[in-house]
């Protein structure tokens, strides 16, 4: 069989593996590339000459056979609408939540593409950009998500004689697997893990991740390879001090970019938590954006693939993000007026790494304001406004306009979704390195991967490998 490597190669997004076994061509993920996105949205740099350039995918659409999606998250959904509206004609499998959010996320992607068209069309009196072709609508994601066939998690699904995958829980989001597949490869027993995105234990509503059987290869994810969280911080006593200093003892404002699903949900889950279990005075809790209302409502559908604690708190109360001070933000116009709450409140939008998205203006509203705080909980891909603040920037261009950065800036790690060097490490630790064949790195920035793989050389896992885009393994 062959492997190739076709995104999130010595970077983070993009996740895209084609894994071809005899002429039957298997696509694992078709993730959005955001790093080149953002290269290409900075006019001042020369353009980088991509793999996507002359046509979107670097292979037929239509010569795919099956498409198996590891979790929603853009960075590994994104271009399905792409990849059908360019010929894709099979299935796209995953569990049952996967589709759910991919559903509204790739809907949110198409809003996003309308409006850049209205926009180019708008600056450039009528005439059509010259990407339209790179671009999605809502009518490409309905023809998408009807190609959907769920798979139930822990469960082995034959695709074909020669052919089976298994969803193993990742704890990442809700949804969220490993792949492993059992393959016949001429008569041969072969298996490999696509790890997908990997969590870490005791996360807000999420099972443990599960392990992973012995496999023979592993594509496994290394965002944070080179990390290791403090794990004795408990994300209720954290957020707790977190709205203590900047709600209570500075009487400003608290604004938390976080990705609308998944990251929202924890957030939330812990705050009803908090009210429920603190006298934390009842400030307002908005969670500005429309998509974090969807998101929510998947999650309390899905009550069974939660984990113990939030079965117990939902039998207990029949919802799991519902209390007295809190409200979901759907309209523009309400949005743009909490940022200037004139009381203490709590302001949770995205997008996470503050690049676009609603986030945008209550930073710009809040960041020359002294007493106003903003709290970085997630991983901020670099050239993105999160990744400036998270990294001690003074000073940041806000919508085209340079501000100062006057606000408290706080981190938070707890409520990322991501497993640290540790976590990794557990992850990778149930294969014995005299079985297991290779290794491939991937979904991480190089110094991340090169920390990571010294870690496993030194556990005996020696066949270590940092793929580029386009390289080729035969297994
Ligand atoms: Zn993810």
């Amino acid at each position: 069989m062959k492997l190739t490597f076709l995104g999130a190669a010595l970077q983070v997004t993009g996740s895209m593996y084609l894994l071809e076994v005899d002429d039957f061509r298997i696509l694992i993920d078709c993730g959005q590339d955001m790093e080149k996105m953002k290269k290409e949205e900075t006019p001042q740099k020369p353009k980088e000459t991509t793999y996507f350039r002359k046509s979107t995918f670097p292979f037929e659409p239509s010569s795919i056979h099956v498409v198996v999606l590891t979790h929603a998250h853009i960075d590994h959904t994104g271009m399905l609408p792409l990849l059908c509206k360019e010929g894709y004609e099979g299935q796209v499998l995953c569990t049952t939540p996967t589709y759910q959010l991919t559903n509204i996320l790739l809907h949110d992607s198409a809003q996003l593409n309308q409006r850049r068209l209205k926009k180019s069309l708008d600056k450039n009196r009528r005439k059509l950009p010259t990407n339209l072709d790179e671009l999605y609508f809502a009518k490409h994601v309905d023809d998408t998500m009807e190609r959907f066939v769920t798979v139930p998690m822990n469960q082995k699904f034959k695709i074909n004689d020669d052919i089976s995958v298994h969803f193993n829980n990742a704890g990442h989001l809700l949804g969220a697997a490993n792949l492993i597949f059992k393959i016949k490869d001429k008569g041969v027993e072969k298996t490999i893990c696509f790890s997908g995105d990997i969590g870490r234990k005791n996360y807000p509503l999420l099972q443990d991740p599960q392990p992973v059987p012995q496999v023979d290869y592993l594509v496994c994810e290394s965002t944070y390879g080179n990390r290791l969280h403090n794990k004795n911080v408990v994300p209720e006593k954290a957020l707790y001090d977190v709205i203590k200093k900047a709600c209570v003892e500075k009487e400003g404002r608290l604004i938390v970019p976080a990705f609308s699903v998944g990251r929202t949900q924890a957030l939330l889950f812990t705050l009803n938590k908090l009210y429920q279990n603190t006298d934390l005075p009842r400030f307002k809790i908005y969670a500005d954006s429309p998509m974090a209302l969807e998101s929510s409502k998947v999650y309390e559908k899905s009550i069974r693939s939660l984990n113990k604690e939030a079965r117990d708190f939902f039998e207990d109360n029949e919802e799991l993000f519902d209390f007295e001070n809190f409200e979901y933000v759907s309209d523009l116009k309400h949005s743009k007026a909490i940022s200037n709450h004139y009381q203490p409140c709590v302001i949770i939008s995205s997008s996470g790494m503050i690049h676009g998205g609603r986030i945008e203006h209550h930073i710009k509203e809040n960041i020359q304001n002294s007493r106003a705080t903003i709290c970085m909980i997630g991983y901020c891909a670099e050239g993105t406004l999160g990744f400036e603040l998270a990294n001690g920037a003074k000073e940041i261009m806000v919508r085209n306009k340079k501000m100062e950065v006057r606000a408290d800036i706080l981190k938070l790690d707890c409520f990322s979704a991501h497993g640290d060097q540790q976590d990794l490490l557990d992850f990778v630790g149930f294969q014995n390195p005299k079985i297991l064949k290779k290794i491939f790195l991937t979904h991480g920035d190089e110094p991340a991967m090169l920390g990571f793989k010294e870690k496993l050389e030194e556990l005996n896992y020696l066949d270590v490998n940092l793929p580029s885009k386009g390289d080729v393994f035969e297994l």
